[in-house]
């Protein structure tokens, strides 16, 4: 791609590295390419980060077409930046853009993309302990009419924001409440795609999370609410005896990289690990005949997120003390030392900028 850089006179000062929150504070400059039916995707820039102009009938705004990604980029202690799968993000944006009938992109375009503006703000990318750069692709639909069809014209943008650790208490365990009255995501349709509709549709039972001091909603299949399928914007697993179990990817599942990548290190540490489907009735089991060993959540954002406690029908249940199980920080410590350097990188995950 032919990027042209257009750089900002007006660089903002940087937020203090010590007190960085998620998602709230963002770079200097943002990516930006066209797509229309004649020339395909186009016009690839750099631009100084600031607000779109878009007409209120604008498809994206009315039916939501649009998916995005998550990444990050990590300051090694050497001052190297690196990204983590980035090939992995574009491979998952690709099959997005198919599901919602938007033009994919070339998977190489957007790992270059990714590069070409982390370079740019490559200062913004902190070094404080636990602190990233995260960076958001996504693509919205542009064309401005009021009807339902896939859209002619489409933008993909990416932006970036510095960020602390997810969640402010650090690897504390979280309290997790197991919904099962709402749904997230039903089999044939979009709950493996990570599209901006699939949050809209969970915001409801967050808030009943929330009033519960529970920090996400776990959630049920949607078919029989028996199967567990994933928490929030996180894949789950549980230790059950010895094993490491996540639920099989079933269709309504978002394929987390995390999730994949957690399997992978702990089949390479010598764990059991089992993808299959975990009932919500053998969850609660396992917990009260204390053979739950540890729970956790996975995903960009937080990595590894231990869960000390699960509430069901308004039963309370203790995991592992509401302590990090050893497991969970072993696969925090490789996961985490891999994407800052500190642990070698033998499978080629890392990328640098
Ligand atoms: C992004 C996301 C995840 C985690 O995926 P990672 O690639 O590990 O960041 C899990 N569940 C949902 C619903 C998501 O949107």
């Amino acid at each position: 791609m032919n990027i042209s850089i257009k750089l900002t006179g007006q660089p903002k000062t940087k937020p203090d590295e010590n007190k960085l929150s998620f998602g709230k504070q963002f770079t200097d400059h943002m990516f930006l390419m066209n797509y229309d039916s004649e020339k395909g995707w186009h016009n690839p820039r750099i631009e100084p980060y600031g607000p779109l102009s878009i007409d209120p009938s604008t498809n994206v705004l009315h039916y939501g077409q649009g998916v995005f990604e998550g990444l990050k980029a990590y300051r090694t202690k050497e001052n190297k930046v690196l990204l983590f799968r980035p090939d992995e993000n574009a491979k998952r944006l690709k099959s997005s853009c198919e599901r919602l009938c938007i033009p994919p992109i070339d998977q190489d375009d957007v790992v270059e993309a990714i590069v070409s503006l982390v370079k740019t703000d490559i200062d913004w990318v902190p070094s404080s302990a636990g602190t990233s750069l995260y960076i958001r692709p996504f693509i919205i639909s542009t064309d401005p009419f009021l009807g339902v069809h896939p859209s002619h014209t489409y933008l993909f943008m990416i932006i970036l924001s510095p960020v602390g650790p997810y969640y402010p208490t650090g690897l504390n365990p979280t309290s997790i409440y197991v919904e099962d009255f709402y749904k997230r995501a039903s089999k044939g349709g979009m709950g493996h795609v990570k599209t901006m509709g699939n949050y809209a549709a969970s915001l409801i039972a967050q808030e009943k999370a929330i009033k519960l001091n529970c920090i996400q909603t776990l959630w049920l299949d949607a078919h029989e609410g028996r199967y567990i399928e994933e928490v929030g914007a996180m894949n789950v697993f549980f230790v059950i005896g010895d094993k490491v179990v996540t639920p099989e990817l079933s269709g309504s599942i978002l394929p987390g990289i995390t999730r994949k990548s957690t399997l992978e290190i702990a089949k390479s540490l010598g764990y059991k690990t089992e993808e299959r489907k975990i009932t919500i009735d053998e969850v609660i089991e396992a917990l009260e005949s204390s053979e739950m060993k540890e729970c956790f959540g996975t995903g960009t954002a937080a990595v590894i997120s231990p869960v000390g406690e699960l509430i069901y029908k308004d039963i309370r249940h203790t995991i592992n003390n509401n302590k990090i199980g050893t497991i969970s920080q072993t696969l925090y410590d490789t996961l985490t030392g891999i994407q800052y350097g500190t642990i070698k990188d033998t499978r080629g995950w890392t990328v640098e900028v």
